[in-house]
């Protein structure tokens, strides 16, 4: 039934057929999953009286009083628009709309959606999205649900309105209603509790009543989530079985570095990593893990470890960072652990000189060089390795999706590792890794102190100068970021060049840096280097430093205009100090005029640095699409789930499937046939589209 083409329905001749298809609306199945955008009921209509406030959003209903085009400067068409109280509404289309004058006849009424502007006492809607009603419709008046559907100018060409697709569908659902296949197995339905499929594509579009509505989308994301974590289930049991580079846990250099080079203990949680890290590559087949964890949690250390048992079996390893500020840093650290093990490594970034470059890829190329380190630089096309064991990408989400894939056509048989300091909410690691394991780094070294954070009003300013006097008096060091690097006609904020010089001035006593992404590698390389050995007191940059970058004996971070940065941005930068045995401080310098949204930014940064509660706020106030940038996100699209929302049907989508692979890890029994045929029939495609890695 779901397979039926649409020309066939009643309402849809070939024209319309065609709209829908190119639309992505190309059979029966296609057409119930086109679920309604909005709906309307007697309790979200708005009388227009109520209309007052600016800019809020509303759906009114009225009868069509009058309608022209109004000359002027710009040519608009308007309708007034009058409801069961008398009052009176104005709807403008401004000119370019010429099809819009055929839409509306005097008498008909509509349900308008958009947001209210006022001019003057008049109230009108600028191109609001609109809905015929039947004229006298005992729909709307008996208290009855109407769907509202997604509209474009091509459905209006052909008459595809809220009103038709209602008319369509109903009748589909009329005629039909009892075939449309359940595609879950029914001990799901029945120990979800969900309701029944045809149920749930009839209510979508035809609720009887709000709670009937709200089970109907509960089923039906429940559903989405589902095939989506069929999806992912399926590659992460592929990727198991794919073959890798058998690596050993017992090399003489692993344990040297355990034992004799580093200083200190791994935690319990570095210890869990590492040894999930170790099962894998030794496992024989190829790992794929992340491991996650949250700034200063010591990811680094355990990928170094992870290095070495790749070493130790004689392949080479590589570790890639997103800049080349990281790059060199931890070039540096790691030079410093394995260069007592006398293990070989090279530095690889962008713009080395050819000659250098020559002799460092013919090293690579060799085999003599056993981990290199670099950006992006190290999985250029002509960067060939002679037996790449172990791949490991730091602070992955930096990378793009197509980067994080040229990884793996580097070697077969590769282990790959990816890290990521951004703690993520589980719903969302399940959607975005859901194809890769993962190991969780939720602990901090002992002897860590919380950074203090304080919020000063630039008024307050002294208190930020006394603190970073003292700390720098005592030995320490200090940051202090601005949102720009030099001074903007547009923006009227403080930038980095001129606080440079004002904090020069100020400190004069110290040894006051500045560092930005636009200065030549070479200079940045100096910078970075004279901060880390302690030669420079104060650092002023731009927010290169966000990531990675570790120098223990910083104890204070500085943010002006802390109102501008985003959360993640927040909790990373403040991740920079807090990194020795001192009490560190982060200072956030807020100006007066800030956001509802900065204003809640700034109270969740200074009352937690707990990095799963922080990200947890973030994605609630950004929403899934911003919460990382949509070139990375690898999100799929959603028809009606929402990651931000739906953190525990994800949840629960995911237990689901794990039990339903248990049982059946092909999914080729009998009684889960559905679950096969409707995946292949209407999933996969959708689901290769999406990030997943590898
Ligand atoms: P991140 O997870 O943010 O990448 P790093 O690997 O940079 O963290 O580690 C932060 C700091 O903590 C480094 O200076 C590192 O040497 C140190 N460190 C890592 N593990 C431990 C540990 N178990 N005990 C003490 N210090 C540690
Ligand atoms: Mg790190």
């Amino acid at each position: 039934m779901f397979d039926e083409e649409l020309t066939f329905l009643k309402g849809v001749g070939p024209s319309r057929a065609a709209v829908l298809k190119s639309s992505g609306i190309a059979c029966c199945h296609d057409l119930l999953h086109f679920y309604p955008r909005r709906y309307l009921d007697r309790s979200t209509i708005s009388p227009i009286r109520s209309l007052r406030e600016d800019g809020v959003e509303a759906t009114v209903v009225g009868t069509v009083r009058v309608q022209d085009w109004v000359r002027g400067r710009r040519d608009r068409f308007e309708i007034v628009i009058v409801d069961a109280v008398g009052a009176t509404l104005n709807l403008t289309w401004f000119n370019g709309l010429p099809w819009i004058s055929n839409v509306f006849e005097i008498g008909d009424r509509v349900a308008f959606h958009g947001k209210v502007q006022r001019r003057g006492h008049k109230i009108l809607m600028v191109h609001p999205d609109f809905d015929k009603l039947d004229k006298h419709g005992p729909s709307l008046d008996t208290g009855r649900i109407l769907a509202l559907y997604r509209g474009s100018s091509a459905f209006q060409r052909v008459g595809l309105t809220s009103r038709l697709f209602r008319r369509i569908i109903y009748n589909l659902i009329k005629t039909r209603g009892l075939e449309i296949p359940e595609i879950l197995p029914a001990w799901m339905i029945e120990e979800c509790g969900l309701m029944e499929g045809h149920i749930a594509l009839r209510a979508i579009h035809f609720p009887r009543s709000k709670a009937e509505l709200e089970r109907a989308r509960k089923r039906l994301k429940f559903e989405e989530l589902f095939f989506l974590q069929v999806f992912l289930g399926l590659k992460r049991r592929l990727q198991r079985e794919k073959p890798g580079n058998v690596v050993s846990a017992t090399g003489d250099t692993y344990r040297r570095f355990l034992s004799d080079v580093l200083p200190f203990d791994f935690t319990a949680a570095q210890t869990r990593a590492l040894q999930d890290i170790v099962r894998d590559m030794g496992s024989g087949f190829r790992m794929n893990r992340l491991v996650q964890g949250d700034v200063g949690s010591g990811k680094t250390v355990v990928a170094t470890a992870a290095l070495l048992l790749a070493v130790d079996s004689g392949y080479q390893g590589a570790f890639m960072a997103p800049t080349e500020i990281l790059a060199e840093q931890h070039f540096a650290t790691l030079s410093r652990f394995l260069g007592p093990l006398q293990v070989n490594m090279r530095l690889l970034v962008g713009r080395q000189r050819k000659a250098l470059r020559r002799e460092i890829l013919a090293d690579i190329a060799a085999g003599t060089a056993q981990v290199v380190v670099g950006t992006h630089a190290v999985i250029e096309d002509n960067v060939v390795f002679n037996k790449l064991g172990l791949a490991v990408v730091d602070e992955q989400h930096r990378f793009g999706v197509m980067q994080r894939a040229r990884l793996f056509k580097k070697g077969e048989r590769t282990h790959v590792l990816l890290m990521t300091a951004t703690p993520i909410p589980r719903s969302l690691a399940l959607t975005l890794y859901g194809d890769l394991e993962t190991s969780i780094i939720d602990e901090l070294p002992a002897g860590r102190k919380t950074v203090r954070t304080i919020l000063l009003f630039e008024k307050l300013r002294g208190e930020m100068i006394v603190r970073v006097r003292t700390e720098l008096s005592a030995g320490r060091q200090a940051y202090v970021v601005y949102p720009l690097i030099s001074d903007s006609d547009k923006m009227d904020l403080k930038d980095a060049e001129s606080g440079f010089k004002a904090l020069q001035a100020e400190f004069f006593e110290f040894t006051v840096d500045l560092l930005h992404g636009q200065m030549p590698t070479h200079e940045k390389e100096a910078v970075m280097d004279r901060f880390t050995s302690g030669e420079t007191d104060l650092l002023v940059a731009t927010t290169v430093i966000e990531v990675g970058v570790d120098v223990p004996n910083a104890s204070v971070m500085v943010i002006e205009h802390a109102e501008r940065f985003g959360l993640s941005q927040l909790h990373q930068l403040r991740g920079r100090v807090g990194r020795g045995a001192a009490q560190s401080w982060c200072i956030l310098m807020a100006d007066y005029r800030r956001s509802k949204e900065a204003i809640r930014r700034l109270d969740i940064i200074v009352k937690t640095t707990d990095g799963f509660r922080i990200s947890n706020e973030d994605l609630i106030i950004r929403g899934a699409g911003d919460f990382f940038g949509t070139r990375q996100s690898g999100l799929p699209e959603f028809k009606i789930a929402d990651i931000a929302e739906d953190g525990d049907i994800v949840i629960r989508a995911r237990n689901a499937v794990d039990m339903l692979l248990n049982r059946d890890p092909q999914i080729r029994q009998a009684d889960h046939q559905s679950v096969r045929d409707y995946y292949e029939r209407f999933y996969v495609s959708q689901g290769e589209g999406l990030v997943a890695v590898g």
